[in-house]
């Protein structure tokens, strides 16, 4: 048993709960109390961690990246998204399974720094002879510690057949299909605690055929998993669509198939009312991705539309070579800030930042009864940021210091009571031994596309 007290708790529960002194306590992975001032006294051996100084949130859900990026950063630097991804395949073509191994367990450890407890990760790039990636990936992330949700994506439709990509790194549309269940029959865990989750995820509509968008969702939903895809991110997509389908992004999602509950879609930028209307009407949620949407210039997505309309809304870092800082909690700034670019000062609040990174992310991956926020019965994710350094100090409302102000360190992070992160380290792996293997796939990539 945990209890932590003497900090502030913010609940992110319906009501918006919060506590300027308050506590948590954790059993057996789950939190099973949670409110103001001390803990109750308990006639059995507790752990009590004193959070003076700190402001205890759920832990954050990253709901879209690329670990495998990570020996790519700094590359492409003024391009748009398919001069960015037309400079990137080649490079990417190099990946085997220790690149990604090794980009997996950095990603991971840099997001856990951040306040990350759930993530996933969408690894689309499969090249012939590269090795079992999802294997490599699955063992990197268990060494880390946090939950994974490891979307199989797929790419079948290369430039000789009309689709962005080169050949080199596309796949036959059965053996991405079979591969896809074959993941999901090795690693998916359905259990509520689960650390493990696959979801279906062919990449994006200029890099996959109709054919396997069409049979993924069938698969998705034959086996009881969710589905994910990049769309509605850049002008470019759309008049891809337009040419290619005679339609918006959004309207060919809902052709194929890719509209409902069970489906989270990556960016959602370029949207206009009937798209919004059709996510709200299906159900469908969105990862925002604010920072890679600004890297490459992409545009705005409009937010405050998507919650207005009861759209879940989750955060997401995206791959770290459209977006170097890759930080969960700097998202929380990002969103607000973005935001307010295209509505003005009212258009999102901290706290409304803060859902996003937590419960919405949690709604994104189907998971808002287990996480997403601090209430009796939830899974035991709890990051306590530091707020009293020079960074936070003086502003009285923590959420504001949290998401208005610098990046707050982490000084606890528990996965299922779990430390992944204690007095400001991360616990589960050395961050230079990270750096290190970061440092090895670079180079191995680097070699490979000479
Ligand atoms: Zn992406």
């Amino acid at each position: 048993m945990i209890v932590i007290e003497n900090c502030a708790v913010a609940t992110v529960d319906p009501a918006g709960t919060e506590y300027s002194d308050g506590h948590l306590v954790l059993d057996q992975g789950r939190i099973v109390a949670v409110g103001p001032g001390h803990a109750p006294r308990y006639h059995r051996p507790v752990r009590r961690i004193d959070g003076t100084g700190c402001l205890a949130t759920p832990g954050l859900v990253n709901t879209h990246h690329h670990l495998y990026q990570w020996a790519t950063r700094g590359m492409a630097q003024q391009s748009d998204l398919f001069g960015w991804l037309e400079t990137l395949y080649p490079v990417w073509a190099g990946l085997d399974a220790e690149v990604v191994a090794a980009t997996t367990a950095a990603g991971l450890g840099w997001l856990a720094l951040s306040g990350c407890t759930t993530s996933t990760d969408h690894h689309y790039v499969h090249p012939a002879g590269a090795g079992d990636l999802m294997a490599a990936q699955v063992e990197a992330a268990g060494g880390i510690g946090l939950r994974f949700h490891p979307c199989r994506g797929s790419m079948d439709l290369g430039r000789s057949s009309g689709g962005l990509p080169p050949d080199t790194v596309v796949e036959e549309t059965e053996a991405a299909l079979a591969a896809t269940e074959e993941a999901i029959d090795r690693y998916h865990d359905p259990a509520e605690e689960a650390m493990l989750r696959v979801a279906v995820a062919p990449c994006s509509p200029f890099s996959v055929s109709p054919k396997l968008m069409t049979e993924a969702a069938a698969l998705a939903r034959r086996r009881g998993v969710r589905l994910h895809t990049h769309l509605a991110e850049t002008v470019d997509e759309e008049e891809y669509c337009r040419r290619t389908h005679g339609c918006t992004p959004v309207e060919y999602a809902e052709r194929l198939g890719w509209l409902g509950p069970d489906v989270w879609l990556a960016h959602g930028v370029h949207l206009d009312d009937a798209a919004l209307d059709a996510l709200a009407g299906s159900g469908t949620s969105v990862a925002h991705c604010p920072s890679s949407n600004a890297r490459l210039g992409a545009g705005t997505a409009r937010v405050r539309d998507l919650l207005d309309r009861g759209v879940p809304v989750g955060l997401g870092v995206d791959g770290p070579a459209s977006q170097e800082a890759n930080q969960l909690g700097a998202e929380l700034r990002q969103a607000l800030y973005a935001a307010r670019l295209r509505g003005g000062p009212a258009a999102l609040t901290a706290r409304e930042a803060l859902a996003l990174g937590t419960v919405g992310g949690a709604r994104c991956l189907g998971r808002g009864d287990e996480l997403g926020s601090l209430e009796v019965g939830k899974l035991a994710d709890v990051v306590l940021w530091r707020l009293d350094g020079l960074g936070h100090v003086g502003i009285d409302d923590p959420v504001a210091a949290l998401v208005f102000s610098a990046p707050a360190p982490v000084e606890l992070s528990l996965v299922g009571g779990v430390a992944v992160v204690e007095n400001g380290e991360l616990r589960t792996a050395d961050p230079g031994g990270l750096a290190r293997g970061v440092r090895r796939a670079h180079r191995v990539l680097a070699r490979r596309a000479r």
